[in-house]
């Protein structure tokens, strides 16, 4: 609420450029977004002094500017993120989290800034797997922010894992759940961490664990046992049962990351959606596949490769978790594809299927 006493200043990234017939340039520098305004010379030179050291009040005084015009367009300022609130700003300074915060304020305006941070920590994530992918993406999330996982998987740590997931010499043997809450409580030790030393055997089971959490909950499936297609559609069953976002975190094979999609429950496409759609566009390329289908035959993995893909869900899990649509989730009824031979990025439409019935008219 921007009111008379209100301090404000032009975030650190934003520059006031003048244009021609009294027109203003604001750049966002961070996100290379601008908006343009036509102001009054007494408003534009009163925006200018904008430091965040005195009052709106006093600042439209010395400018000569009508203290009301002021207090409207800086509430249109601040809306856009150009200008933040100068006491939120110095808490901010002081905060561990300030570089996130920063990040994150470049999108949501200053006085809504703290407790949009607070949703991340007041949310509970389920990471089914947590191997190359979702070792990363719990990584990702406690630097994040996020205050509560839940690490689903009953594998323990092999050394053929550790060429693609954050795991240890030290860890093998152990189970991978309890190791990596160990790594992420060095990360942040007040993290809260529920180990299910379980895997992901039908729908039910994950519904139980959804309905016994009181915080708003996403899911995130890495789980490839017995495979992506059947963890997937357990995922799908249970989240549609409770409401529940998930992300499909995708994988690594082929020489490809694969970017999985983000499901809303009854709002967008869901996995079956998306299995119609791939079996149109692959026949082809799966009647290829199964003539690859031996059973001695070898997958190959790369850290990069699985990395990239948990760098994508875990921004999809910070999206969804913010819940404001001035950062919607990226992932809504696509996929992506990163090929590892050109660095280059593919991107497949995954429109919701009318026959699937999933989403509400
Ligand atoms: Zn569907």
């Amino acid at each position: 609420m921007i009111a008379p006493d209100s301090c404000l200043r032009l975030r650190p990234s934003v520059a006031m450029v003048p244009m021609e017939d009294g027109c203003w340039q604001f750049f966002q520098g961070n996100t290379r977004r601008s908006r343009v305004f036509k102001l009054q010379a007494s408003l534009a030179d009163a925006v200018g002094r904008l430091n965040g050291q005195q009052s709106l009040a006093f600042v439209a005084r010395e400018a000569g500017a009508e203290l009301g015009r002021l207090i409207a367009l800086a509430e249109v300022l601040h809306e856009a993120c150009l200008v933040e609130d100068v006491e939120v700003a110095r808490r901010i300074a002081r905060s561990p989290w300030r570089r996130v915060l920063n990040f994150i304020g470049d999108y949501i305006p200053s006085d809504l800034l703290e407790s949009t941070f607070l949703r991340l920590d007041s949310a509970s994530v389920v990471i089914l797997g947590v191997g190359g992918v979702g070792s990363w993406i719990a990584t990702h999330l406690c630097q994040s922010g996020f205050g509560h996982l839940i690490l689903v998987d009953d594998d323990k740590v092999e050394p053929s894992n550790l060429n693609r997931s954050l795991y240890t010499f030290s860890d093998i043997g152990r189970y991978k759940v309890d190791a990596l809450a160990d790594r992420l409580r060095h990360i942040r030790p007040e993290i809260k961490i529920n180990c299910v030393k379980q895997q992901l055997s039908d729908s039910e089971f994950l519904a139980s664990l959804l309905l016994g959490q009181s915080n708003s909950t996403i899911v995130v499936n890495c789980a490839d046992a017995p495979s992506v297609d059947a963890t997937s559609s357990m995922v799908d069953e249970a989240c549609r049962l409770v409401a529940t976002p998930y992300v499909i975190a995708g994988g690594y094979n082929l020489h490809l990351s694969l970017i999985g999609m983000t499901v809303l429950p009854g709002k967008t496409a869901c996995y079956h959606c998306s299995r119609l759609t791939l079996e149109e566009l692959q026949s082809e390329d799966l009647a290829e596949m199964r003539k690859l289908a031996r059973p001695w035959r070898n997958i190959g993995s790369l850290a990069p490769l699985a990395a990239i893909t948990a760098s994508f869900s875990a921004n999809e899990v910070i999206r969804i978790a913010i819940g404001d649509s001035r950062i919607p989730p990226a992932m809504i009824n696509r996929r992506g594809e990163f090929n590892f031979l050109t660095n280059e990025m593919h991107f497949v439409r995954l429109p919701p299927r009318p026959e699937c019935g999933c989403v509400r008219r």
